[in-house]
């Protein structure tokens, strides 16, 4: 495969944008480690990673949401077996709501464990100028 731009130079990438491909000089022009062959597409490739960042802030927004509407559940399902409990002395659904209460809140602290470290990781990732942080 030769460069689109200089034909007697063999590619050694393509670009991200359109799949170009791009010999040492045109590769040579890309920034943050990222082939591109103009402005035009690093522009391009840039947007298309800031909208795939916001996508994962947005599902981590929605799982915090539903992180804490679990948590909620699971809270009034304990506090219905109080009621229950106490003040009706129906143990038989007492014991049913204290056995599915924890489970909600449980299940809400998962959820907002994994809505906090998830989108962190990527986001570190693609900071730029951000120092690099030896991978675990
Ligand atoms: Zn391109
Ligand atoms: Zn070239």
């Amino acid at each position: 495969m030769k460069c689109l731009k200089h034909q007697n130079a063999d590619a050694v990438a393509v670009c991200m944008g359109c799949g170009m491909a791009l010999c040492p000089i045109c590769a040579g022009r890309s920034s943050e480690e990222r082939f591109v062959c103009s402005d035009e597409c690093a522009i391009r490739v840039r947007q298309s990673l800031s909208s795939t960042r916001e996508g994962f802030e947005k599902s981590a927004r929605s799982t915090r949401v539903a992180a804490w509407y679990t948590l909620a559940i699971g809270a009034v399902l304990l506090g219905l077996a109080l009621l229950m409990g106490v003040a009706a002395h129906d143990w038989g659904s007492a014991l049913y709501f204290l056995l599915m209460g924890p489970i909600g809140v449980v299940a809400g602290i998962a959820l907002l464990m994994v809505s906090k470290r998830a989108p962190n990781s990527t986001l570190e990732r693609d900071g730029r100028g951000a120092a690099a942080r030896p991978s675990p």
